[in-house]
This record gives C-alpha cells, structure tokens and sequence, in this order.
C-alpha cells in the first residue's frame, strides 16, 4: 500500500508512477544462503547482515563492502530523527533484483516500478534504494498511513544517492493544499517532502509522527486537515500562508538529514581550501553500491564545514566518469535548492554558511582516483 515507488523521477526511463495497492510478501526470507521460488527459476539470493538491516541481492550481483554499513547508519539516524526507539524494531531486509526477479516478487506489477515497501520487508532494482528503507523505519511506527505523509517523509530523508545519476529535482515550494488527499499516481513526491520538510523543521517530529499515525492510506484531505488541526493546534491554511511566504531560515531550523550527512568530515587543508583525494574501489567498506542488472554504481559521501559563505571554485579531477552532489545538511531545504550537482572539471559555486555533504558517484566495476578540491574565491 505504503511506500510502492517508482525510482526518483529524474531517471528517465523509469517515470515515477507507482501504484497504490497493498502488496502482500509470499516469499519466506531466512539466513545466509538461501533459495526461492520466483516462477520462473530459482534464483540465489545472497544475504548480506547489518546490525538493523540485511541487504539480500541476487548471486550474479557485486555489492560494495560499504552498503550495509551504510544503510544500518542510516536506518538509526532516521529512527533517531523521528524519535522512534530502534531497540523495537524488527530486523529490516532489503532485497535487490533484477527487473524480472523483481517483478515476480512483487503481488502487484507495474513496469516502471522501482521499489517497495511493506513492514519489515523492501523490494528494489536498485542497490542504493535508500527512499524504501525509510518506509520500512516509518513502518515500524505505523503501517498505513496517507500518501501525502508517506512519501513526503521518505523522500525528504532519502537523500541524493539514487538522483545523483541524473538531473536534481528542483525544489517545489508549492501550495501543497490540491494534494493532500492524493494518492499514489497523482502525487507530487517533491511537493509533499518540502512540506514534510518545513513541518519537521518548524514542529519537530512528535506531532508530524502523531499526525502520521491518525490517519490512513484511504484518509482523504478533508481529515487530514482535521487531524492537523487537532494534533498541531492551529489550522493547516495558517501553516501553509507562513509557509509560502517566509523566506526567513531560522538557525534553530533542522531539517530532516539525509544518511549522506553522517559520512567523514574531511577538515579544510588550509585558509579557504578543502581538498578530498582518495582511490574510490567497491571494496572499500566506506563505498555503498554494487554491479547488477543496468546498475554499475558506487558511491561515498563525507561532509565538510564550511565557515565562510561566498563563492568557491569546486574542481573534480579523475579520468573516469565521476558525478558529485554537493547538498547543505541544515537550511531550509523548502526555501532554495538545497543540492548542487558537478561533474569532472571546474564548477563556480555559492555556499551558505554550514555543514555539507559531497556525494561521489563513480562505477564500482572500476577502482577510481579522484581528487576534489574546494577553493574560496577573491
Ligand atoms: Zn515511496
């Protein structure tokens, strides 16, 4: 019901269309190596244990050292965040396949659904599907719940590793009020995170969670503005007017933090520049990702504070094919963009004062030398 996605709508090939039927898990998840029907051929699924999550991938995949560790980071930062207690939640999976294997084990099928989630158990085509293991985290809180908050909350937490392949989405502070009913197929994902978003960061998430658990997957808006109401003490329509026309950022604001704002932080090297060099290998237990299906990815995020706002010269050397996301951990994401992208050569760039995370992005079927460097200007 909850949580059935289509892979973040700036791949263009897969459109963000999911449906918003209930699907049921039939297949039994045990240990180690193991074995299950899909109806068409057995497939291996090898299981790769995290203290909160395994991930379980097909046996003709690679995945990188570094995903579980990745993912159960994570799994507890956004539990943190929500204030909901790891300690009872039950063991989460993720299982990566490809497009076929996929399909079979998903109840309902649509062919350009990327993920899903139900409970305990996801389902992607992708290996960094982070967008699915924060409807697992919700999900240990309350199963069903509206669209509106479903996805609003997944996709502000999930952070850039699916989208750093393609274009980011612009930020949608839009009148978020025509969709609140919405559901899957007519839902605007990025509308409802940047609400989401400004709720979390202005409210704190005891009422956004409380919210979260009065309402239902067939709830309409009409109760969703009741419910708020109730729980938030004032009306919605306030809420939203400040919303759309404040464009103050309080420094006391804290949006919600993606999992690529827990990665190293990598002090400056001198007065006004920060270097980042390394050689990226799939084998690196700090690099998430993996080789299957269409999929060659790796990726490793680290943070930097930056103590001067202005403008910077971001350079990316390496002689392979490399991708960047620069995103504030902090701000208010609803007001401006909150995610800048780069590629290998010189990019101009203005930063706010406060902490960053870079995202690298490389293929994992390769071991990359890269050097990133971050220069004030003037
Ligand atoms: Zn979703």
């Amino acid at each position: 019901m909850s949580g059935v996605d289509a892979l973040s709508g700036s791949w263009g090939h897969l459109a963000r269309r999911p449906s918003g039927l209930a699907p049921e898990l039939s297949v039994a998840l045990s240990v180690a190596l193991f074995v299950f029907g899909l109806g068409c051929g057995d497939a291996e699924i090898i299981d790769a244990p995290g203290e909160h999550i395994d991930i379980h991938y097909a046996d003709e995949y690679v995945l990188c050292d570094g995903t579980t560790a990745h993912f159960d980071r994570g799994v507890a930062s956004v539990a943190e965040q929500l204030g909901l207690d790891l300690e009872t939640f039950e063991h989460l999976t993720y299982t990566w396949l490809d497009a076929q294997e996929f399909n079979e084990a998903s109840r309902f099928y649509f062919d350009d659904q990327g993920g899903w989630a139900w409970g305990s158990k996801s389902y992607g085509r992708h290996p960094l599907f982070f967008h699915e293991v924060v409807h697992m985290v919700v999900h240990q809180d309350k199963y069903d719940s509206i669209t509106f908050l479903t996805e609003g909350i997944a996709t502000a937490f999930e952070g850039p590793d699916i989208r750093i392949t393609g274009a980011v989405d612009p930020p949608v502070r839009v009148d978020p009020r025509p969709i609140l009913g919405a559901r899957y197929r007519k839902i605007d994902y990025r509308t409802a995170a940047a609400f989401v978003s400004y709720l979390f960061a202005r409210f704190g998430p005891e009422p956004l969670m409380e919210l979260n658990r009065e309402l239902r997957f067939l709830s309409t808006g009409g109760k969703l503005r009741r419910r708020f109401e109730k729980v938030y003490g004032v009306p919605l329509d306030s809420v939203v007017d400040e919303y759309l026309s404040d464009e103050s950022c309080p420094e006391l604001m804290t949006p919600p933090l993606p999992l690529s704002c827990l990665g190293e932080l990598i002090p400056w090297a001198e007065e006004g520049r920060w270097v980042y060099s390394r050689v990226m290998s799939c084998g690196d237990d700090d690099v998430a990702g993996g080789i299957g299906g269409p999929y060659d990815i790796a990726n490793i995020s680290v943070t930097l504070e930056v103590e001067q706002a202005g403008s910077y010269d971001l350079t990316l050397i390496s002689d392979h094919g490399l991708k960047g996301v620069l995103a504030r951990c902090g701000g208010c994401p609803w007001i401006e963009g909150h995610e800048q992208t780069f590629e290998v050569g010189l990019t101009w760039i203005e930063l706010e004062e406060g902490s960053y995370a870079m995202t690298l992005s490389g293929r994992a079927s390769e071991d990359i030398p890269l050097v990133v460097q971050l220069r004030r200007r003037g």
